[in-house]
């Protein structure tokens, strides 16, 4: 082949136009400046914003941070509810090649204290929610050199406890909006989000901007996320877990007109702002949907304008799939994913073969996860790492490969966690079905091994939330005489309602298997969540240590 280009041979002729998400913004400006973005202000008002006012307030950000000696690569931490400000901050530390550190502000402080030490966070901008929990933290973070309370001096407290305090208004006022964006290696990082750690000291993972670029495009696609210029889009999940999905990045992407909840995160106040603002479109946890469900339920209140949700984070129960598409109208998507992989791994769109055997054969393929994306490699493996069938029967370990997919921990925590072929370990235990449908059977650490074989606990839960009684479920491993360990359930009631264990058990008995049928039931007040809203069953096991198991369990097995 003769010479295409001076630089190297045999390269495409084709422009270099580094995938940067400083260009998702320049193009919202350009093509959908008028769009809007709603928030509900910590401060009260719901406050409007469009993509030209949030690319011009970016840029004045950026300029308050290079003239506070912000350098390329340092991070730029937020303890922030989903609101305009957020997205300021998010676009205008990446423009520059900073990297904004989303904090989860529902650890403890000692864990976040712990994150943002660990970061090397320069700044922190925190809403004035959080105001109680960063005079605590300023003390033990000495690298923050500013901490930027993200309000108005109108709502400024008086000088306080916390040392280099600026007020987000003044602090980006003025400031010049000619600033360079861009301009580097698409590989440069742009984000950092922390796991949760539910073992261990929670581990950095750190996106670059082709990651969150090449995520959006993957998950625009029609059998993904799918968003259009026409959608109304809530995020009700936050922007500091796992990006909000890369909600973020894509619906500015199609000019999708963006609705951000703020610190109001109870059913009426969500209920009211998604009517008020016409939302098509929204994400969140099983647990906010099912908050929402009681609300609806109580107040006879429809969602007429609401036309798809997303569940993802734990899994679906079927009561909640039901009830949102037969009772509302809504069509409901189970997505899986992890913060390692920006995060979304997989979308449960219907395939032909489901949609001809009929509404019932679709609403029980959605309980499963889906199938990946392009973007998304997924395979189950042995111990061993050989692959395993896709007969939707063989469970093994998930594990993934993809431009959207950490390939090493931040400062390599945990050192190597890919292996021969690239692959990373979710730490999920799954079946894979001939059609490509993945699903959860459980996370490796849950797992309940009973004379060898593995039990799902995420099938007894699911069934367990749909008992009229029950608002929550858990269902753990605990130590056995005979069979290592059998599940116990954990079932946290509904207020004011009640039911036995025989109710509980019963209920079960006919929908699974019968050696998964739980030796007891165990009711507490309320069953413990991690940071993400997701079960702490790592902290039930401590509860439940040494659990004594009734006599006629022992013996029947
Ligand atoms: P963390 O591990 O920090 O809680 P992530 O949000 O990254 O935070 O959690 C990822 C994990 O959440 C997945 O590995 C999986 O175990 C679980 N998960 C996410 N979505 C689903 C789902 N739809 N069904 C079952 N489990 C899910």
């Amino acid at each position: 082949m003769p010479a295409l280009n001076a630089t190297q041979p045999p390269f495409g002729l084709m422009q270099d136009w580094p995938l940067t998400v400083d260009r998702v913004l320049e193009h919202a400006r350009v093509n959908h400046g008028h769009r809007e973005i709603v928030s509900r202000s910590v401060e009260g008002p719901i406050v409007r914003e469009t993509y030209a006012d949030l690319y011009a307030r970016a840029r004045q950000v950026s300029t308050a941070l290079l003239e506070d000696n912000v350098q390329p690569g340092d991070r730029i931490a937020t303890l922030a509810w989903n609101g305009a400000r957020h997205m300021e901050l998010w676009f205008g530390a990446m423009g520059i090649g900073a990297v904004l550190h989303t904090v989860n502000p529902r650890l403890f402080p000692e864990q976040i204290a712990w994150i943002i030490n660990d970061a090397g966070d320069t700044h922190l901008f925190f809403d004035l929610t959080f105001l109680p929990i960063v005079e605590q933290l300023a003390e033990k973070c000495p690298a923050v050199r500013r901490w930027v309370l993200m309000t108005d001096e109108a709502h400024a407290p008086p000088a306080g406890k916390i040392p280099n305090l600026a007020i987000y208004e003044s602090f980006i006022a003025g400031k010049s909006r000619d600033v360079t964006w861009g301009n580097f290696d698409e590989r440069t990082a742009a984000g950092l989000c922390y796991t949760s750690g539910t073992t261990g000291n929670p581990k950095g993972v750190l996106y670059s901007h082709r990651s969150n670029v090449l995520h959006s495009l993957t998950s625009l696609q029609r059998d993904s996320l799918g968003f259009s210029v026409d959608d109304v889009i809530m995020p009700i999940v936050p922007l500091f877990h796992a990006n909000a999905w890369g909600i973020t990045f894509s619906a500015p992407a199609v000019g999708a007109k963006l609705v951000m909840p703020g610190s109001k995160m109870d059913g009426p106040s969500i209920y009211e702002l998604m009517d008020a603002e016409k939302v098509t479109f929204s994400a969140a946890v099983p647990t906010v949907w099912l908050m929402l469900k009681q609300y609806l339920e109580e107040t006879g209140k429809k969602l007429p304008h609401l036309d798809r949700i997303v569940v993802a984070g734990s899994a679906v129960p079927e009561a909640i799939l039901r009830s949102y598409e037969d009772d509302y109208g809504v069509k409901v998507f189970h997505a899986w994913g992890m913060t390692e992989m920006s995060p979304l791994g997989s979308m449960g769109a219907t395939t032909p073969e489901f949609r001809e055997q009929g509404k019932d054969a679709v609403q029980r393929n959605k309980l499963k996860q889906g199938r990946p994306s392009f973007g998304v490699e997924m395979k189950i493996v042995d111990d061993n790492g050989n692959e395993l069938p896709r007969d939707g029967k063989t469970t093994g370990h998930l594990v993934v490969r993809g431009p959207a997919i950490a390939g090493a921990y931040f400062k390599n925590a945990g050192g190597n966690i890919l292996d021969k072929d690239g692959y990373f370990d979710t730490g999920d235990v799954a079946h894979i079905c001939p059609l490509g449908y993945m699903q959860i059977t459980d996370r490796a650490k849950d797992v309940i091994k009973s004379g060898g074989e593995w039990i799902s606990s995420i099938d007894i839960e699911n069934i367990a939330v749909g008992h009229p009684a029950v608002a929550n479920a858990a269902a753990i491993g605990l130590a056995h005489p005979k069979w290592d360990e059998r599940p116990l359930l954990v079932i946290e009631l509904k207020p004011g309602q009640s039911a036995s264990r025989e109710d509980i058990l019963g209920f079960l008995t006919g929908k699974i298997a019968k050696w998964w049928m739980p030796d007891d039931v165990a009711f507490v007040e309320k069953i413990p969540l991690g940071a993400t809203g997701k079960l702490n069953k790592l902290q039930l096991r401590q509860t439940f240590r040494g659990y004594t198991w009734p006599e006629q369990a022992v013996a029947a097995r």
